[in-house]
């Protein structure tokens, strides 16, 4: 078939579903639901899903808010993925409903597109990108075995094709003191807080001497009961992240021993919690990210100039070194930051739907690319260099 008919038909399939995308989005931007608990949004998604002819399983890979979506038996597998997650207290101030109706959308458009004998078109819903990383999960019990490609597109302040993304380690610390009358007796206690302060400050010393490709950031959780009581116990959560994997290890080692430090000098007892998975850096497809590019600014994007180098983190980072993958971020529409209550706002807006929709639309096409033209895939695969996070 004519790739360039072909990419009209997915364009105007992804035209035909637009109301029904942007009625999903709203829903799911009015309703936040946070990391492992979005039964509403999957529900929605997993619906429309079976209600356009897909086999949906839900509750897949052992998770209750994942879903898989399944439509045709073609000799090449292409994954669109579905974030759903909203963050405490600012709701989709990453715009996830946004990135849930671009992979819909974008699977709609190619199944208007292609033959189901040419295709064999996933689409998986994955939970708890901003908490546990639902994608890394899924990964480890098999979700993108026999996967060709894996595609989805984050909102944000502007379109990259290929953004770098950091690795990222999280953990959760621990200090165990000994209360004691913070007047009567301090001598008898013995100050939790305080090493986790000592603790803070070495980390807030550490992160002025480390690369520009890294990040160190965090906050306390709890840092006791009374001023008068002095703390047994003090908690905080933290993020390391690099671009590198290396230099990741490294800064978490680094960021260890400044925890150390701060039991060593309170007296308190320590205990660090790493996260399960590590989120791995975005291993960015750059053939599949050129197509994607090349069909976005047909239909009007237009693509930052210059290279970034701030950035955040996702589990696709995970899935890019499993299969080739792409993670481009786009505009939507109004300057704000992702993670702000101002994202949130603008993530519900006439603009920023305006913005799915074509990204819909260019994630579509980018499929009829791979489907149609081996070349993509072939090169795709060769420059496909990664290998399993363990
Ligand atoms: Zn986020
Ligand atoms: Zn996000």
């Amino acid at each position: 078939m004519d790739i360039q008919a072909a990419k009209q038909k997915a364009t105007a399939g992804v035209t035909a579903a637009r109301d029904d995308l942007i009625e999903i989005s709203l829903d799911i931007h009015a309703h936040p639901e946070l990391a492992l608990k979005e039964q509403r949004a999957s529900k929605l998604l997993a619906d429309r899903l079976e209600a356009r002819g897909f086999a949906v399983e839900r509750g897949a890979f052992g998770l209750e808010t994942a879903f898989r979506a399944r439509w045709g038996e073609g000799p090449v597998t292409i994954a669109y993925l579905c974030e759903y997650d909203a963050l405490p207290e600012i709701g989709h101030a990453c715009g996830h409903n946004l990135i849930a109706t671009a992979g819909l959308g974008g699977a709609l458009g190619l199944k208007a597109a292609v033959s189901p004998d040419a295709v064999t078109l996933l689409v998986l819903g994955s939970p708890a990108e901003e908490d546990v990383g639902g994608k890394a999960i899924m990964l480890e019990r098999g979700a993108f075995d026999g996967v060709d490609v894996a595609m989805m597109a984050h909102p944000a302040a502007v379109d990259i094709a290929d953004p770098p993304m950091y690795g990222v380690e999280q953990c959760h610390v621990i200090y165990k003191g000994r209360s004691a009358h913070a007047s009567i007796a301090p001598e008898t206690g013995v100050n939790a807080l305080d090493g986790l302060v000592l603790a803070y400050q070495a980390l807030a010393q550490l992160r002025q001497h480390i690369r520009r490709d890294a990040r160190i950031h965090g906050i306390i959780t709890y840092g006791g009961a009374a001023p008068n009581v002095v703390p047994d116990r003090a908690e905080g959560t933290f993020l390391v992240r690099a671009l590198q994997l290396p230099y990741l290890a490294d800064l978490k080692a680094r960021a260890g021993r400044c925890f150390q430090a701060g039991a060593d000098a309170s007296g308190a007892e320590l205990q660090v919690i790493w996260a399960p998975y590590t989120y791995a850096p975005m291993n960015n497809n750059k053939p599949l990210a050129a197509a994607y590019r090349a069909n976005a600014e047909a239909l009007g994007r237009a693509f930052l100039p210059i290279p970034v180098e701030s950035t955040a983190s996702s589990d696709m980072g995970n899935v890019s070194f499993a299969v080739p993958s792409i993670h481009p971020t786009f505009g939507i529409g109004a300057f704000a930051l992702n993670h702000t209550p101002a994202f949130t706002a603008v993530a519900a807006t006439d603009a920023a739907h305006k913005s799915m929709i074509e990204v819909a639309q260019a994630l579509a096409m980018t499929g009829v690319d791979i489907v149609l033209d081996p070349e993509l895939l072939k090169a795709a695969k060769a420059a496909f260099g990664g290998t399993r996070i363990g």
